[in-house]
């Protein structure tokens, strides 16, 4: 077994192939399966023994089994320390007995192998697809914060899915919450309209229309004992989802998270592990705090879309 030695330090470093040269990322370290028992030094064992120049047999400090991977260009196929036996002298006090298989005599002095394991000796490419999502992970909780999920998301649960909200309510609190989140993005006039105040946000022409709309419903309301009806109420769901939607367009966007950088060792298996588990992710934080009807089809599809995420 050729056994190489471990780099101290080995982030984000190749490892080179001692018969082609060729550097590579490690696909995966396989751990090499070894059926062992020890070999008392009397009966000779090849394997943990060896016989000195003066003809003692001496157990040796023993590789018990390696990481093996495979070079991808010549086939070559490299072995690193995984578990090492060690020996150790038991106890003085300990009484040798042929029940502690582990232990072997040596000089008078009872011994056993203790058993260290040892780390994967380099990065696996598994380990950069990880260390990949979870720093775009990160990134999409950042951009996110920007929107404030939480209270548009407890807006609409308290309307929809507890009724602790009746319509009414939830117009006047959507509006509001609209107007405020316009304020933080923008240098406002105090007395200006609110639909002027929607030009920071960046929304849909459609959007701007539909706002503007359920505002006059909502001055209609109080004014004159209006009371909202059902396609009221399903053009305020329907505002109020656009709008969340476009948000959560806007903030991720920047991210590009169509044009990931991965590792050059990625493969097509790679890419499709790493957009299923955004995919997931982005869904599943998502719906946690929107829990619309139809959120699949009519939200998370046309977003992944929009943002270019492959979705297979
Ligand atoms: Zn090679």
């Amino acid at each position: 077994m050729t056994l190489l030695p471990r780099k101290a330090n080995n982030d984000s470093e190749k490892l080179k192939c001692p018969v082609c040269g060729f550097k590579f990322i490690p696909k995966f370290f396989h751990l090499e399966k070894v059926d062992y028992e020890l070999a008392y030094p009397d009966h000779n064992s090849k394997l943990l023994s060896i016989r000195q120049a003066n003809g003692d047999i001496k157990p040796l400090n023993i590789i018990r089994r390696s990481w093996n991977t495979i070079c991808p260009k010549c086939s070559y196929i490299m072995k690193f320390a995984a578990e090492i036996g060690k020996k150790e002298v038991v106890s003085e006090s300990s009484s040798f007995s042929l029940v502690h298989r582990k232990e072997f005599k040596e000089n008078g002095k009872s011994y056993k192998y203790k058993f260290y394991t040892i780390e994967k000796p380099f990065k696996e490419h598994t380990e950069y697809n990880r260390e990949l999502i979870e720093k775009i992970q990160a990134q999409v909780l950042e951009a996110l914060e920007g929107v404030d999920l939480n209270l548009w998301g407890t807006m609409y649960k308290a309307w929809r899915r507890e009724g602790r909200y009746d319509s009414f309510k939830f117009l006047i609190r959507f509006i509001s919450n609209l107007e405020k989140y316009s304020e933080s993005k923008g240098e406002l006039e105090e007395d200006q309209e609110f639909v002027a105040k929607l030009q920071f946000l960046n929304l849909s022409e459609d959007l701007i229309r539909m706002i503007t709309d359920i505002n006059l419903i909502k001055n209609k309301t109080i004014d004159s004992n209006y009371d909202l009806d059902k396609s009221d109420e399903t053009l305020i769901e329907f505002a109020f989802i656009r709008l969340l939607y476009e948000l959560v367009y806007q903030h991720l966007k920047p991210l590009n998270l169509n044009a990931i950088k991965f590792n050059e060792n990625f493969d097509e298996i790679d890419r499709i592990q790493f957009f299923t588990a955004l995919r997931n992710f982005i869904y599943n934080y998502l719906y946690a705090y929107l829990v619309f009807d139809e959120f699949s089809d009519e939200f998370i599809v046309p977003l992944l879309e929009q943002l270019k995420i492959p979705l297979k």
